[in-house]
């Protein structure tokens, strides 16, 4: 499962973050999502809960901030926000300049799946 497999890899890396730092407990984990992932916080925060257990994440909390996508396109330079109507979850997303439509853009924002910082005890 893409989902599970991505939450663990967030789970790990705060693991290993809590363990450098001599951690007891993990309080809160703060974490930023592109909404282009089509990952779901309350999906996640489940996972995060599952897979923690017996973990010195367990019981932590989870701020999960969700970046709006943003483009830069290749022809009219334009820079910024696009429409959420212009995504399509389900399948490889076309994305495409609103204001010239054309589909040669590069994603600046709205793929990220990170830990911002984790708050330990
Ligand atoms: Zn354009």
């Amino acid at each position: 499962m893409h989902k599970i497999s991505i939450a663990g890899a967030i789970i790990d890396s705060v693991l290993d973050c809590a363990k450098k730092n001599d951690a007891n407990k993990v309080e809160e984990v703060f974490i930023e999502i592109g909404e282009l992932t089509a990952l779901n916080p309350d999906q996640l925060t489940f996972i995060f809960e599952t897979i923690t257990k017996g973990t010195a994440a367990e019981g932590a909390k989870y701020d999960i901030k969700i970046v709006k996508p943003r483009i830069h396109c290749k022809k009219c330079s334009y820079s910024g926000n696009i429409e959420l109507f212009e995504i399509h979850h389900f399948f490889l997303p076309v994305i495409k300049c609103p204001e010239c439509g054309d589909a040669d853009i590069d994603i600046i924002a709205g793929r990220e799946c990170c830990v911002k910082k984790i708050r330990i005890s």
